[in-house]
């Protein structure tokens, strides 16, 4: 592996985050208000073309794996024609996409062929009705329909996120776990940040990780487990005794990952973003517009990656929400 992508703290960068659009058929209460946020004029995202020849130009420098995110990615028209065009990319060799699973039961199989290797699905509830509350949109979507429809095109390993909100969700947790011993699924247990439009969401709802292990461990004995094969995210992951899936946590709030991240993101309007917090941002679409080479503004920004973001010690609302930075 070329080690043309380190950061000046020798973390290697390999990995892209691509938000497509700051949209979304859903209004999570952790993620954005009720009214949606001021949207991206169409002429500043990026189109289909200008996010294969950033690609394109970062992928002779190590970049070897994509997530393509948001906002929600389903919604923008043709995704499996990004997925293709992507996968056609030399050096790329794992693409991935984060979904709210909405559109997954008519999308999977398209995306599939398109060459798109797996996906993460949020679920933050089984329940309907708790669906709609939580999303604050009534979609009639059926977890279990999403990830049915993507074991079945093989988007494997399917990945399920669940941000754990105290007194919203966190009744679930263990129903939720339960789903690894009857499919080979890993779901993934997230502690709320506080990021966006947070106005009821406080320091009150966060359930740190260890409470919700112990919570699953009424399940059976929980063995670590290396997760699944592919992916290298920030979750520490364990197997109920006996179970196909796994269960794994991600602790934002309890934890930092930042010594091992190797992460940069893509805004839908082609900024790079080398730090999920904090302003680090790089316009990548005007020079790309103007026909500039790229890489040297990439060497340059990842020369600027933070070593620690300061999430931990803030503790506050005023970040930029998850939606608007890709997650
Ligand atoms: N719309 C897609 C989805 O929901 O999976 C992709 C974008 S979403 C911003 C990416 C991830 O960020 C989701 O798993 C979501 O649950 C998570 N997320 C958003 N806001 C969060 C918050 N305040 N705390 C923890 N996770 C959050
Ligand atoms: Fe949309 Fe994902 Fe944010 Fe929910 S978490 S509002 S699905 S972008």
């Amino acid at each position: 592996m070329t080690s043309a992508l380190r950061d000046q703290h020798g973390r290697s960068i390999e990995y892209l985050r691509i938000s497509v659009t700051d949209r979304c058929n859903f209004r999570c209460v952790y993620c954005m208000p009720a009214e949606g946020l001021p949207w991206l004029p169409k002429q500043e995202i990026l189109s289909y073309e200008e996010i294969v020849a950033v690609v394109r130009q970062l992928a002779p420098l190590g970049l070897r794996r994509l997530r393509i995110t948001g906002g929600e990615p389903t919604i923008r028209p043709d995704l499996p024609a990004l997925i293709a065009q992507l996968r056609a990319v030399d050096g790329i060799e794992d693409i991935a996409l984060s979904t709210n699973g909405v559109r997954l039961p008519e999308l999977a199989p398209a995306l599939r062929t398109a060459g798109l290797d797996r996906v993460n699905i949020s679920v933050d509830s089984l329940r309907p009705e708790r669906i709609a509350a939580i999303a604050r949109r009534n979609l009639g979507f059926q977890p279990e329909r999403a990830l049915e429809a993507a074991l079945a095109a093989g988007l494997e390993p399917v990945k399920l996120n669940m941000v754990v909100m105290r007194g919203v969700n966190d009744d679930e947790v263990v129903e939720v776990a339960e789903l690894t011993r009857r499919l080979a699924v890993h779901v993934r247990f997230i502690e709320l940040m506080p990021v966006g439009e947070m106005a009821h969401l406080t320091d009150a709802h966060i359930v740190p990780s260890a409470e919700v292990l112990a919570r699953i461990a009424t399940l059976g004995a929980l063995a670590e487990d290396p997760g699944p094969a592919r992916g290298n995210g920030p979750a520490r992951y364990l197997r109920i005794s006996g179970a196909p899936g796994t269960v794994g946590v991600i602790t934002p709030m309890t934890h930092t990952y930042c010594g091992s991240c190797n992460r940069v993101r893509l805004t839908a309007d082609g900024r790079l973003r080398t730090c999920l917090y904090g302003d680090h941002e790089v316009n990548l679409r005007d020079p790309l517009r103007r026909g500039d080479p790229l890489g040297p503004l990439f060497v340059q920004a990842l020369a600027e990656k933070p070593l620690a973001h300061e999430l931990l010690s803030l503790r506050v609302g005023g970040l930029r929400a998850l939606s608007e930075v890709g997650g």
